[in-house]
């Protein structure tokens, strides 16, 4: 029975936060191959990324805090990766979608980066090839998990061993 009386919800302000960032995750619109169709699909009504506040794709990195790597890095791609990463503000996320950014896949060859986590910290590996929708979901929901629960990222690879990625107009040192 209703008795029209509220109740007292206590909470910690740091809890407030990390509850209200899980639940408003914006991730950058960046797809590098077949696993992009699927994080698509992932938006559109049958699986309904919405509903855990994260449909919101950004197409710049200044305003997205989850970068989804959906598909397959390559060697040329990887400073470009990073400069977007390095773009987004803190606090931020990575998925790694999929096994080929997750360990490079099939891809075992000198074009393609084994596994992104080379270049920037993942929080989330979702395996597969590719990885349907409901597993990129999943992934998400374990992503929020992780960040109510104050589990902070992973190190920074590039940051551990000083190695600094030189994109293709970028002076290499003589
Ligand atoms: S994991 Fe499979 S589907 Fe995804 S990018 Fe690699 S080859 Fe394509």
């Amino acid at each position: 029975m209703r008795t029209g009386e509220f109740g007292i919800l206590t909470t910690q302000v740091s809890k407030l936060i990390e509850w209200g960032r899980s639940s408003s995750l914006w991730p950058a619109l960046f797809g590098l191959a077949c696993c992009a169709i699927e994080m698509m699909a992932t938006s559109a009504d049958r699986f309904d990324i919405a509903r855990f506040g994260a449909e919101v794709y950004r197409a710049s990195p200044r305003q997205a805090d989850l970068m989804i790597v959906a598909g397959r890095c390559s060697i040329k791609m990887a400073p470009v990766l990073r400069q977007i990463y390095d773009q987004m503000p803190e606090p931020k996320w990575v998925i790694a979608m999929g096994a080929c950014a997750s360990c490079g896949g099939v891809f075992n060859n000198y074009a393609i980066v084994q596994g992104v986590d080379k270049i920037v910290p993942v929080d989330v590996y979702i395996p597969g090839c590719p990885p349907t929708p409901d597993m990129l979901l999943y992934g998400f929901n374990e992503l929020q998990r992780k960040i109510r629960e104050g589990i902070p990222n992973p190190p920074d690879p590039l940051k551990e061993s000083g190695l600094k990625l030189l994109g293709p107009t970028e002076e290499r040192p003589g």
